[in-house]
């Protein structure tokens, strides 16, 4: 059956400036880092593209590695868009990055010209798209010099191949160098995504003055830090979790006595909200003014149902804050 996205898919969600760019995004967007690979079904997959769509999340974030194996999250989203989506395309925000391991030999990784061009070219066909809105470096490259994978993304929003381009990874003294050489080259730096969460707070040491200051909006990753700020461990480590998955990035080792017990204070303290634990994570990651969008990652349309509900209440008093800190300084 073709995909008729609801009517009503404007009304609830919000949309933020991206620093002082001209283009809004939603205030809740979609990663398809897990979930979209070849291990999963892909009507499972196609679910999760269409109720985030119908409650407004226009923006999914992809990067030339999301699979397993790498690539494939690129072709399932490429068949989804082309299955159900084409006719929404001008409404959608698509990202892609290129900075990690992606294929054999010295062109396949890291930050140089050579690489980026190339693996975008390569996202582009598994997507089936002409462009990307925007493209990421996706971390920093000690090696190459900054100015020439700065240059390669000038290059590819000349060649019409993106939009916008990002940041991904970069320690803040980089990011402000990178940003200023964007700058210089007649191409701003649109965005930057970095780790940010309760449990990772590096960010908030300069990385976002310095975004704030130079007009650049972030999208942290992994808000959730991976669904442990969510109720989903609080009774131990469910089969169909993430930790349980074999995943690298999270494992039972990480689920620690120390960390549940923070977690059950936070859950406490979200329920006195009226929240759902998840909702006031991601709250608390909006709170912060140079942040533009939450990027979520989602194994079941629940949970992007959850992620959009975070919406109905965005404040803190300054108690709820303390209280917030004295858990997480334990
Ligand atoms: P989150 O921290 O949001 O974790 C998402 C996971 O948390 C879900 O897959 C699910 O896991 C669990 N979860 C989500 N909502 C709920 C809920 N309401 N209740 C219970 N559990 C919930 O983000 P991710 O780590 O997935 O990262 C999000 C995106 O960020 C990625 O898809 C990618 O696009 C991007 N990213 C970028 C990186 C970079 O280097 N630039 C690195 C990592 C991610 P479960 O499977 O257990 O259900």
């Amino acid at each position: 059956m073709v995909f008729q996205a609801d009517k009503m898919r404007y009304q609830s969600m919000q949309y933020r400036r991206c620093g002082q760019s001209g283009l809004k995004l939603p205030a809740i967007s979609l990663g398809l880092w897990h979930n979209f690979g070849d291990t999963t079904l892909i009507d499972t997959s196609r679910q999760l593209l269409h109720r985030a769509f119908e409650l407004g999340i226009t923006h999914f974030d992809l990067a030339n590695n999301y699979g397993p194996p790498p690539g494939s999250a690129e072709s399932n989203f490429g068949r989804i868009l082309q299955e159900d989506f084409l006719p929404y395309r001008d409404e959608l925000i698509i990202s892609t990055k290129a900075g990690y391991t992606m294929w054999d030999g010295p062109y396949g990784d890291w930050g140089s010209r050579k690489y980026l061009i190339a693996s975008l070219d390569q996202s582009l066909k598994r997507m089936g798209l002409e462009y990307v809105d925007i493209f990421y470096h996706h971390r920093p490259d000690p090696e190459t010099p900054l100015r020439e994978t700065m240059k390669a993304l000038d290059h590819v929003v000349r060649q019409g191949k993106a939009l916008y381009v990002g940041l991904s990874n970069y320690p803040a003294e980089l990011a402000r160098q990178a940003i200023e050489i964007l700058d210089d080259l007649g191409t701003p730096c649109l965005i930057h995504q970095p780790k940010y969460s309760m449990f990772e707070r590096a960010p908030e040491q300069s990385l976002l003055s310095v975004l704030q200051e130079k007009g650049v909006g972030c999208i942290p990753f992994s808000p959730l830090a991976g669904g442990q700020l969510t109720d989903r461990y609080l009774n131990g480590i469910p089969a169909d979790s993430r930790a349980a998955s074999g995943s690298r990035f999270l494992n039972p080792d990480h689920i620690t006595e120390e960390k549940i017990s923070q977690v059950r204070e936070l859950n406490a303290l979200a329920e006195s909200r009226g929240q759902k634990l998840s909702q006031m994570a991601l709250a608390w990651v909006l709170r912060h003014d140079a942040v533009t969008t939450v990027l979520i990652g989602a194994s079941k349309t629940a949970q992007i149902e959850d992620a959009v509900g975070t919406l109905n209440n965005l404040h803190f008093s300054a108690d709820e804050l303390s209280a917030i800190d004295a858990i997480l300084n334990r």
